[in-house]
């Protein structure tokens, strides 16, 4: 934990949350009134109302040039007083082109108080919090560099190799050198082997986000035999290959340990089913920790199941541009999840959104929100981005002191996700166009489209409901498909979809076979009637591009003809 970061530094920024945050604007642009991008419109002054006046709200494509510019190599200051000294490549990706993040001392720097404060948080609210070690597992991206020489990387890959990491690392079952290790798998495998020889210490079993445990767990269920061969012998698989894997994996797994394998095997495999695995792995875990607020929460059931329902912990929020929040209420259920946000971590300021997500123009500040309302989150940080739009639309839910909490209510642009790919409207259109293009080549028209992220099947996947007609009647008013046309489809679509989606929808990934059903004549005006039966208007109706009601998803699935699978990964 990093020093002094107790629950009294909580009390003290949660009520000078008004005076800390104008504090942090002011030492913000005092390091970057002169900079090339502040300059134009400050004039080298550092006053809260010019720059409120002056300064526009951006989105990341606004400030794109000027960061590109200084990950080919001109001077940091075009944007920032601090020298840049690395990038966070973002998720946060629809277009394909990754986003990349000036990030510097001071991001990780805060990322580690924000975990550190989260920390005291969690042993005010878990007996033996500190006693314990939590198995969370972590995995690490290579580094990739700017044309300039600069890293670039995701945001938690480069925390964990940060020197500000270490200090956290201390409680962990995982070993270090394991969590480095370049190969997935082999860190996967060695990671819960470590875990294993180590259950009856475990209090918090985890990982940053939900869809890479139940990945484990899946990958237990696999390895579980050969995991148990490894602490009946004391020696670890040849495949392990990595050294420095090895070296740790081996020191941890120590002698031979029957009665363990044993016991891994009768769990594992003596059993009618998986439910509460996690429990009667490490029987000592009180919490399962990772992050099940937003689109994360559709693997809620999942971990509900695997762990007896065990508390879910979201401790933080946070991303690529900046540290947020904490959950001070980390046992609180997943759908009373709010952050409260940390006025020294950056200058947050906020864009009242209404009802239909259109924004109504009013920028206040942390402390002027208002209860119940939602608002889209602005940050001005210490590396370079001013009035920057994050994209995420929050709900203020309360105040902790005198800072407010929000509840993450969803991004902005993203409409389908079922991992962390966030796929816009715009994503889907292309998509579509390209599937158009194969059906009238097959003479075959387009009249319905809607789709949905389907969760329910591990990995998840997209599916997408088509009501189709052919342009040539055939006399018999039965739609003939075509098995090849409609895969060739579903093949062009996942083609078109953003770079993250591809990448995640390799063998075995985290997303599975994108699904078209096609539907019965017919099936999308019973759905309008649907939605005019809730009160929708007629004249305004647009079918929407996407669905998430079940009631809504009920009608179409009642009504489908058939099913296509996409029959092989899209290139990356
Ligand atoms: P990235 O920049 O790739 O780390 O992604 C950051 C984004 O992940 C945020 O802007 C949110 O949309 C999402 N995110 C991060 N933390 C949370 C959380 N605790 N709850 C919901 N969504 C989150």
């Amino acid at each position: 934990m990093s020093q002094g970061c107790d629950l009294s530094v909580l009390e003290e920024l949660t009520s000078n949350a008004k005076q800390i945050q104008d504090d942090v604007l002011n030492k913000i642009l005092k390091a970057n009134a002169n900079t090339e991008y502040l300059s134009r419109f400050l004039e080298g002054s550092s006053d809260k109302e010019l720059f409120k006046k002056n300064i526009p709200v951006v989105s990341y494509e606004h400030v794109k040039p000027y960061i590109d510019r200084v990950a080919n190599g001109e001077p940091s200051d075009i944007i920032s007083g601090e020298p840049i000294t690395t990038f966070n490549r973002s998720s946060g990706t629809s277009s394909g082109n990754q986003k990349i993040y000036p990030a510097n001392n001071i991001y990780f720097e805060n990322q580690l108080f924000g975990y550190a404060l989260s920390s005291a948080v969690m042993s005010k609210h878990v007996d033996g919090y500190k006693q314990g070690k939590v198995m969370v597992f972590s995995f690490t991206h290579r580094i990739s560099t700017t044309p300039c020489g600069l890293p670039v990387a995701p945001a938690l890959t480069s925390f964990i190799k940060s020197k500000q990491y270490l200090s956290m690392a201390k409680n962990c079952t995982s070993p270090y050198e394991i969590v480095l290790c370049p190969d997935p798998k082999q860190s996967k495998y060695c990671q819960l082997l470590c875990g294993l020889v180590q259950r009856n210490e475990v209090v918090g079993v985890g990982a940053t986000f939900p869809s890479v445990l139940v990945r484990v767990i899946n990958f237990l269920e696999k390895y579980w035999k050969e995991l148990a061969s490894n602490i009946w012998s004391g020696t670890v698989s040849d495949w392990i290959t990595d050294l420095s894997c090895r070296d740790s994996v081996s020191t941890i797994l120590g002698e031979p340990n029957a009665e363990l394998a044993d016991l891994i095997e009768h769990e594992c495999g003596g059993q009618k089913s998986w439910q509460g695995i996690i429990t009667r792995l490490w029987p000592k875990t009180k919490y399962i920790e990772t992050i099940v607020t937003g689109t994360m929460s559709q693997h809620i059931p999942a971990l509900d199941y695997y762990s007896n329902e065990l508390p879910l912990v979201s401790k933080v929020y946070a991303s690529s541009e900046a540290f947020f929040g904490i959950n001070v209420n980390p046992l609180s259920k997943p759908q009373h999840v709010s952050y409260t946000f940390l006025p020294n971590m950056s200058y947050f300021e906020f864009v009242e959104v209404d009802d239909d997500g259109g924004t109504t123009g009013e920028i206040v500040d942390l402390v002027n929100v208002k209860l119940g309302s939602y608002y889209e989150l602005l940050v001005t940080n210490f590396s370079g981005l001013h009035r920057c739009r994050v994209g995420d639309v929050l709900q203020v839910t309360g105040f902790y002191n005198n800072t407010p909490q929000f509840r993450f209510v969803r991004r902005k642009n993203t409409v389908l996700c079922v991992d962390v790919e966030p796929t816009t409207e715009e994503d889907i259109s292309k998509a579509l166009a390209r599937a158009t293009v194969v059906l009238e080549s097959s003479d075959l028209i387009l009249t319905g489209f809607t789709c949905f992220g389907d969760i329910s099947t591990v990995p998840g996947h997209y599916v997408f409901y088509v009501e189709l007609k052919a342009k040539v009647n055939n006399g018999t008013n039965v739609l003939q498909l075509d098995n090849k046309v409609l895969v060739e489809c579903c093949c062009v679509m996942e083609e078109s979809l953003s770079s993250l989606y591809r990448r995640l929808r390799v063998k075995d990934g985290p997303i599975g076979p994108l699904e078209v059903r096609v539907v019965q004549q017919g099936t999308f005006d019973s759905l309008m009637e649907f939605f005019v039966a809730r009160g929708t208007s007629i004249s305004q109706y647009k079918t929407p591009m996407c669905i998430s009601s079940a009631e809504a998803l009920k009608v179409l699935e009642d009504k489908v003809l058939a099913r296509f699978f996409s029959d092989k990964s899209p290139p990356v």
